[in-house]
């Protein structure tokens, strides 16, 4: 399980520490309120952090990284130039596409869950608005070129590929305005299906955008 770490807390005194006997046994002194602790428990600490965010060096000056408190949660830090390692989630777009009165679904063609249906997604790129990204993976999963981005829903959740790493999805819907259907340069299948015939899809995000786009429809 992913919060596996909230039991490992053995207990919270308010007002005096807080304790993580499996992780690092550090004491960290408690400052603010109870219920804003109990929100802390929910963050992952360093040893449950995705491989990709398991750092040994400073990404900056390649120094070995130490383990101390900043901003009240355990955190890496770089003894030599100060570089504190603060992981966030990665960000996607996926996109509702309205099409000849249809919606567009693409096939994965990757791991995991290869085959399914879905609509289409990707990550925003840095620096990019998650509109315009759900725009330009629409426009190269499909073929279409979209246009007018509606915001329908906002997601935050594990990764199917890997259950610690966290995603933040925003869902739009956004019109079709020219292109041809055709798929991806890799090959990914394309199809386009009426709302009421839209088989149940497996992502919550996706649930969750059309689940918005059906109320945005009046159904
Ligand atoms: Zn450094």
């Amino acid at each position: 399980m992913v919060k596996d770490y909230q039991n490992s807390i053995a207990e919270i005194h308010c007002g005096q520490v807080m304790h993580w006997p499996n992780l690092s046994g550090i004491l960290i002194p408690c400052s603010q309120s109870e219920k804003h602790l109990r929100a802390m428990m929910n963050i992952p600490p360093i040893d449950h952090y995705p491989e990709r965010y398991q750092f040994k060096y400073c990404p900056r000056c390649a120094t070995l990284l130490e383990r101390t408190l900043v901003y009240e949660l355990e955190r890496q830090r770089c003894p030599a130039c100060r570089w504190v390692h603060f992981p966030l989630p990665n960000i996607a777009a996926t996109v509702v596409i309205e099409y000849q009165g249809k919606i567009v679904l693409v096939q994965r063609d990757i791991e995991p869950d290869r085959g399914i249906w879905h609509l289409p997604i990707g990550h925003v790129e840095y620096g990019e608005d998650p509109a315009d990204a759900a725009l330009r993976e629409g426009y190269e999963e499909t073929g279409l070129e979209l246009a007018d981005p509606r915001f329908l829903s906002f997601t935050h959740g594990p990764s199917y590929g890997d259950p610690k790493l966290f995603y933040i999805v925003f869902g739009y819907v956004a019109r079709a305005v020219g292109g041809t259907l055709t798929g991806s340069a890799e090959g990914m299948n394309v199809r386009a299906v009426p709302l009421v015939e839209l088989p149940p899809l497996k992502w919550t995000s996706q649930k969750a955008a059309i689940a918005a786009y059906r109320t945005l429809q009046g159904f």
